[in-house]
């Protein structure tokens, strides 16, 4: 029996990726997540995902 291999599209490096979270409801890559966790994420992340968003939507 394989693993369900789910990908999805990190919305911050724009790659394909198994090991993502969804942070606002949007999937983040665990490396990307990390790299914003090492900054105040509650006030960085917040304002870099309303960033990324306008640029989406
Ligand atoms: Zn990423």
């Amino acid at each position: 029996m394989k693993p369900c291999e789910e990908r999805e599209v990190c919305i911050v490096c724009e790659k394909e990726r198994r090991d993502v979270l969804h942070i606002l409801d949007q999937p983040i890559c665990t490396v990307c997540e990390q790299d914003i966790a090492g900054v105040n994420v509650s006030d960085l992340a917040y304002d870099f995902y309303i960033a990324r968003l306008k640029e989406i939507w």
